[in-house]
């Protein structure tokens, strides 16, 4: 068994003396109490650090974070270069135009209409584009029939991670091309451009293209951030340990990590030092799933062995939970495990063991800080609501008392006629108002998204409802954030408590109405 030379990281922080690490955090510490609003970690579910033994990461968009704009547009270029190599795809498709601004996380293709498509908490779509172009309300509903959709068959396709963006953005780009009018390319159905796109794509993450690309030049993709390097010191602190568990392999993982932490603080050394068990290959979410031996790989990443259990200390490929809480041998409840894929991280170990999670949501310090700017005018989206809710409830209320009313006089029974039309004309007046803030109402919502997305309005609201992204986050994500190195902020044993959890009952204010 070949172990690297190391001493867990813990015994680093608390205490080797000289190694540079425990002053650089405590200088760290001594200058940042306060954090940013953006930088904030937010709780869907109470967590004691304190119970907290084991914190284990995702690497990919979780601890390395990338330069977006230029790892699309490899991607992107990439995948058009191999749909003409390998798929027969006409050398004119090298005009799609490159767009990162239009795909984000949580939306949908589908494979059958050519769309792109948001759909809502209770899987209505109500907002979806063919190409570049927004359908309206009456190609929505010849298409999706204001019914819920089945988002897990095979017509839909999710963009769940950082990763698939390009993936979305080209799809809309080359069904753009097939449609238009004037286009002279030949290309196959929607259905088939999907999976050529999904077979260049995966060709270009699974065949090397990309990565060799990063690992060529990591400093133009990836970005080295010390504040992540403190976040993993502050919680190691009290003898925590960490574990590094990824779907990248060994030579990715380890030039990657190479890149971001080698060095990065004084006395750190080798990003191994970071970590006390390095599990990668791990195929999430089948890990979470399946009975897999480990690897245990050298310092080189050969393989050396098999085993059940991991050691710690080492480096592994493949693997399963069950072998690795075997080693851990405390309830699984224990570990947080923080990742940015809201299915493979977070959905899948929630669902498949007692793990705490946490998740990295990029986003969300843009919808933060766009939230904070437009405050006035969420108020007053709030209030328009507020008073439509009102208003419907008195315009049904008197559409009730008015037919009952006619039916009365229309049976003969003898009752004065004159309130009735007082009523009628309160009925119609109050029907107006309500048409009037109905449209008020839609037009601050357009305008508000707009300023959220161009495209697909706010990340985690449609309207007065949630979208399915921020469902999932609310029920599996324990903590969320937008990036790991937020934890240096916080400390070690942190009592991350939930603020408020209200149901509607609370929220609405009743003691107006009193
Ligand atoms: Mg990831």
């Amino acid at each position: 068994m070949v172990r690297p030379p190391r001493e867990p990281l813990h015994q680093d922080v608390a205490t080797r003396k000289g190694s540079g690490l425990s002053s650089t955090l405590f200088d760290f510490l001594l200058h940042h109490e306060k954090v940013p609003a953006e930088r904030r970690i937010f709780v869907n579910r109470t967590l004691r650090m304190e119970s907290i033994r084991y914190v284990g990461f995702d690497l990919d968009w979780t601890l390395a974070d990338y330069e977006r704009i230029p790892l699309e547009r490899l991607t992107f270029e990439l995948a058009v270069e191999r749909l003409i190599v390998a798929h027969d795809y006409p050398e004119a498709i090298g005009q799609v135009e490159f767009r990162p601004s239009f795909p984000r996380r949580g939306l949908l293709i589908d494979k059958e209409a050519g769309t792109v498509l948001r759909m809502n908490r209770h899987r209505y779509v109500n907002l979806a584009y063919y190409g570049r172009t927004r359908l309206d309300r009456a190609e929505l509903k010849r298409l999706y029939r204001y019914e819920p959709i089945r988002p897990s068959s095979e017509r839909f396709y999710h963009l769940d991670s950082l990763f698939e963006l390009p993936e979305g953005n080209l799809y809309a780009e080359l069904i753009e091309m097939a449609a238009r009018q004037d286009s002279e390319v030949e290309l196959p159905s929607a259905w088939q451009i999907f999976d050529d796109v999904r077979a260049a794509i995966d060709w270009v993450h699974g065949g090397g293209a990309l990565k060799s690309r990063v690992m060529a030049e990591p400093e133009r993709y990836l970005k080295r951030d010390p504040e992540v390097a403190l976040a993993l010191l502050r919680l190691a602190l009290g003898g925590r340990r960490l574990i590094l568990l990824t779907n990248s392999d060994w030579s990715y993982a380890n030039a990657v990590c190479g890149f971001l932490f080698d060095e990065l603080l004084p006395g750190l050394g080798s990003w191994r030092n970071l970590f006390d068990l390095v599990l990668v290959d791990s195929g999430k979410p089948t890990f979470f799933r399946a009975d897999r031996e480990f690897r245990e790989l050298d310092s080189t990443g050969n393989v050396v062995s098999s085993c059940h259990v991991p050691v710690w200390g080492g480096a592994f490929s493949r693997g399963s939970l069950g072998g690795l809480m075997e080693l851990i041998g405390e309830p699984g409840e224990h570990v947080l495990y923080v990742g940015d894929h809201i299915y493979s991280d977070i959905v899948s170990s929630k669902i498949e063991s007692t793990w705490r999670t946490a998740l990295i949501v990029r986003e969300l310090e843009g919808e933060i800080a766009q939230r904070k700017r437009l405050r006035d005018e969420l108020k007053r989206g709030r209030e328009l609501r507020s008073r439509l809710a009102e208003l419907g409830h008195e315009m049904d209320h008197l559409r009730d008392v008015v037919f009952l009313y006619q039916q009365l006089l229309d049976s003969g029974i003898d009752i004065p006629t004159e309130p009735l039309q007082a009523l009628i004309q309160r009925s119609r007046s109050i029907t107006r108002r309500h048409r009037e803030t109905l449209r008020a109402e839609g037009d601050w919502a357009d305008q508000i998204g707009k300023q959220f997305d161009t495209y697909w309005g706010s990340f985690f609201k449609q309207g007065t409802s949630k979208t399915r992204f921020a469902a999932q986050l609310e029920t599996y994500a324990c903590l969320y954030t937008s990036r790991v190195s937020n934890f240096a902020y916080y400390g070690s044993n942190r009592y991350f408590r939930v603020v408020q959890d209200p149901m509607m009952h609370e929220i609405v204010d009743l003691a107006n109405e009193e």
